[in-house]
């Protein structure tokens, strides 16, 4: 039987850095969410991404990051 876990993900914007455009990332949630509210958390692919409580995670955009689709959901 597998175990399914279900972990909950938070919406975050990463920032414009050299040719990388703004991205929506996923970011897990370890912690309550009022307290994530416009900090800087690590994303599930590994960058830095301001977390963004207005925009719940999947995000229904187009600009979303790929890695973060294929890994939190
Ligand atoms: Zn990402």
């Amino acid at each position: 039987m597998m175990l399914q876990t279900t972990t909950a993900h938070a919406a975050a914007r990463s920032r414009a850095h050299g040719p990388t455009a703004e991205l929506w990332h996923a970011v897990e949630l370890h912690r309550p969410a009022g307290e994530l509210d416009g900090a800087c958390e690590l994303t599930v692919c590994g960058s830095l991404a301001r977390v963004s409580l207005t925009q719940a995670w999947p995000v229904p955009a187009r600009d979303v990051c790929p890695t973060c689709v294929a890994l939190a959901r």
